[in-house]
């Protein structure tokens, strides 16, 4: 959703948008943002509320985690045009030396663009069903919430069977 700097004007610019993006396995439901764009002296700022709902699988158990995030933004955005234009991956043009600071394009911005960076860094590293999740045997494969690992059975059978011997 690409805004030009020329729609902004004295009373700013309202942003009203929603959307949806996946990264791999983690998918990010941008449910809503509601703000505004306003002109700062050569920079313009972008201030408004995000509403992300994420989802991933569990770092252990691959359950699916599910989180409500919402998070107030103020980003910056500096319309120096010198870097490359922002384009689909997301990689190029943006300045995330420091946070919510944008180098732009000289004559627009992406908006859904910023708001794809700034969910990304929204979402924690450690991603878990909850905190004390057992995970997956790594032997049985058993899902060790609501599963007994059966590996440990298996070695005592064969301890039995060693006693029998005896
Ligand atoms: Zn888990
Ligand atoms: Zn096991």
């Amino acid at each position: 959703m690409i805004i030009y700097y020329e729609q902004v004007h004295e009373e700013g610019y309202s942003i009203d948008t929603s959307f949806s993006f996946a990264e791999g396995d983690d998918k990010f439901d941008i449910t809503s943002f509601s703000g505004r764009v306003d002109k700062a002296g050569d920079a313009y700022v972008v201030t408004g509320k995000l509403n992300l709902h994420f989802s991933c699988p569990c770092d252990r158990c691959l359950e699916p985690v599910k989180m409500d995030i919402n998070e107030d933004l103020v980003l910056t955005l500096s319309p120096l045009g010198e870097y490359p234009p922002m384009n689909s991956d997301g990689e190029d043009g943006l300045s995330d030396e420091e946070a919510g600071m944008y180098v732009t394009p000289k004559d627009s911005f992406d908006i859904h663009e910023l708001l794809r960076e700034e969910a990304l860094l929204l979402v924690p590293e450690k991603r878990l069903c909850r905190q004390d999740c057992k995970g997956i045997c790594q032997g049985c494969g058993a899902a060790l919430n609501y599963e007994k690992c059966t590996c440990k059975k298996v070695t005592d059978e064969r301890w039995a069977a060693l006693d029998k011997l005896k």
